[in-house]
């Protein structure tokens, strides 16, 4: 499953907030077995963030939006996800409902808009903060606040699925350009795919669906190359 993440902020953009949503939802989904193709950031501005939903839920099987939900002036996203899908914005009577038995927020006590959702979408309910998110088509709406934004992912991570993926990482005290030749064979060797990660030392990361083939590749690369004593 191809998936596409969508993040929205002009604090991400400015540096004033790193985009720690999208590298925890890299993660998690990642290891479910999905693969996330794309991670884009918008600012706060409706145009922008319709037009990368609309054309993101075209090209992948599903797209994750975090940010901007709520209803302060600048929360744009409920609205810019309606006009992707083409759909009006609309109170929720499910997710109101919600928020007054479990949430414990009368109708009364919640900013006007607070449950206001693209028609037809269904709530995402939010068990950390107040704003629900949605599910609509193919496209998950998520808050931007991390632990609200990890507790609505837990509620919908069945739906990204694929081949579990195994992971191993060999850390080697030699410089990158020394490793090419190696780092062809243990691709072209054990069938996995390599990933090289240079920084004080080089990182190089072996994946596959393939468990014992991840094990033969990482098992092969530290007879064959100088393993860093920092190593673990
Ligand atoms: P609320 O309902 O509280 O307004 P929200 O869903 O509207 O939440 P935002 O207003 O976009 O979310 O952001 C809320 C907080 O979460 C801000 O402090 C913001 O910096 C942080 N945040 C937003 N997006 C991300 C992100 N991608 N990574 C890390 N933090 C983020
Ligand atoms: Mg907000």
């Amino acid at each position: 499953m191809n998936v596409a993440l969508v993040s929205v902020g002009d604090e991400l953009l400015s540096g004033d907030t790193v985009n720690t949503n999208a590298a925890w939802l890299g993660e998690r989904l990642t290891k479910r077995g999905a693969s996330v193709e794309r991670v884009t950031v918008v600012p706060d501005r409706v145009a922008d963030i319709a037009r990368i939903v609309n054309e993101h839920a075209a090209e992948y099987d599903a797209v994750i939006v975090t940010g901007g939900l709520g209803p302060t002036h600048d929360d744009l996203t409920m609205e810019a996800v309606a006009a992707a899908v083409g759909q009006p914005l609309e109170r929720s009577e499910k997710a109101l409902e919600w928020l007054d038995e479990n949430g414990g927020y009368s109708r009364s006590e919640l900013t006007k808009g607070t449950a206001d959702l693209p028609a037809g979408s269904r709530p995402l309910h939010n068990t950390v903060g107040v704003a629900p998110g949605c599910a609509i088509e193919n496209i998950y709406v998520l808050p931007g606040v991390p632990a609200e934004m990890q507790a609505m992912f837990e509620s919908i991570a069945d739906v990204f699925e694929g081949e579990p993926r195994h992971v191993e990482s060999v850390t080697l005290d030699e410089p990158e350009s020394a490793l090419v030749d190696r780092l062809q064979e243990l691709q072209e060797r054990f069938e996995v795919k390599v990933g090289s990660y240079p920084g004080e030392n080089v990182r190089v990361k072996i994946e596959s669906t393939d468990r014992a083939a991840v094990e033969r590749a990482a098992g092969w690369l530290r007879e064959n190359g100088i393993v860093a004593k920092t190593e673990s």
